[in-house]
Order: structure tokens, then sequence, then C-alpha cells
């Protein structure tokens, strides 16, 4: 994997997430897009792709989306290559996710149902690409990744994607004393 372009999908990624929650905290489109140097247009057009890959809810529906690197589309030599989906969870489906981890399939009552992908799986997770049974890098052995339709996210990505919450809250949390 070409780390560079990894890097700019994952920025790009982020950047858009970082409008989704800017919707969410109440600033309209127009406000936005002044800030940012965006045309409202433009703005309009990323928060309509952004949402929850996991629950399927829009950006300015949940607190807080987190980036994943994306998912590879499927691709067949002779077809010309296609880029790259992005790949958000939501705050609430980080804790499903991991309540999933721990006790296995659940179906919540908003409909949203996770599954623990099988051992004979080979979908990598879509925020960092390990595969169930693989180690990569430093990391221990990837051991469970749980999976909502399409979407799936490792129990790495699940404990790091908790983390980045959990640290905004306490910011936000300190900037508000
Ligand atoms: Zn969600
Ligand atoms: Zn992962
Ligand atoms: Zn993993």
């Amino acid at each position: 994997m070409e780390t560079a372009e990894h890097e700019t999908r994952k920025k790009r990624g982020d950047y858009h997430a970082a409008i989704g929650a800017l919707a969410h905290g109440g600033m309209t489109v127009r406000e936005i897009g002044r800030a940012l140097g965006l045309s409202h247009q433009r703005v309009q057009q990323i928060l309509a792709e952004l949402a929850c890959s996991f629950c399927g809810l829009a950006a300015d529906a949940v607190a807080r989306l987190v980036v994943g690197a994306g998912r590879q589309p499927t691709w067949k030599p002779g077809e010309p290559r296609k880029a790259a989906v992005s790949v958000y969870i939501c705050d609430r489906c980080i804790v499903r996710a991991a309540r999933t981890v721990r006790r296995g399939e659940e179906l919540d009552e908003d409909g949203v149902l996770m599954t623990l992908a099988s051992h004979a799986s080979t979908e990598p997770c879509d925020f960092c690409g390990c595969r169930l049974g693989e180690r990569t890098g430093l990391r221990a052995r990837c051991e469970s990744i749980v999976a909502c339709d399409d979407a799936r996210i490792c129990r790495h990505c699940i404990a790091m994607a908790s983390n980045i919450i959990e640290t905004e809250w306490k910011q936000q949390k300190r900037a508000l004393k």
C-alpha cells in the first residue's frame, strides 16, 4: 500500500468528518463554508456523503464520526481502478462494536445488527486493513472483527476510536470549566 496515498485519503476523511462535527455543533452550511473557504454547495455535498458506515446516521445526527483509511473496492483486471470508499464510525456504534466484541452478536433497540466475523472470513478491517488472525506492525494478533452490513472494524480500531472520543470529551469538559 502506498503510504502517501493512504495518508492523503485519511486526511481528506478527517477533514470531511470535521465538517460533520461543525454541522452537528450547530453551524450552518454557510457559516462552515465561510470558515473553511468553501462554497456552501461544496459543504452541503460533503455533508450529504457523510454518514456512519455502520448505523447509517448522517454526520449532523451523531455526536462524532471517526474516520477510517477506507476500503478498497473490489477490482478485476481490465477494469478501471475505483477510488477507495471512506469509512466512518459514529460514537454510538463504537460503543455497540465494543459490546459486540465482549458479548457476541447484538441487535440493539435501534435495529442495528452487529456480528462478529467468523474465523473463515478474510475480509479486512476497514480502518486499519488487518485481517483476523493477522499481526500488523507492533500490534497484537487481530482477534476480532465486528461487522455491520459491509462495514468492518477490528478490536484494535474500536479501542483506538474509543480513546479518540474519550480524549476529545475530556478536552471539551476542560474547555467548558
Ligand atoms: Zn453509527
Ligand atoms: Zn482495524
Ligand atoms: Zn486489528
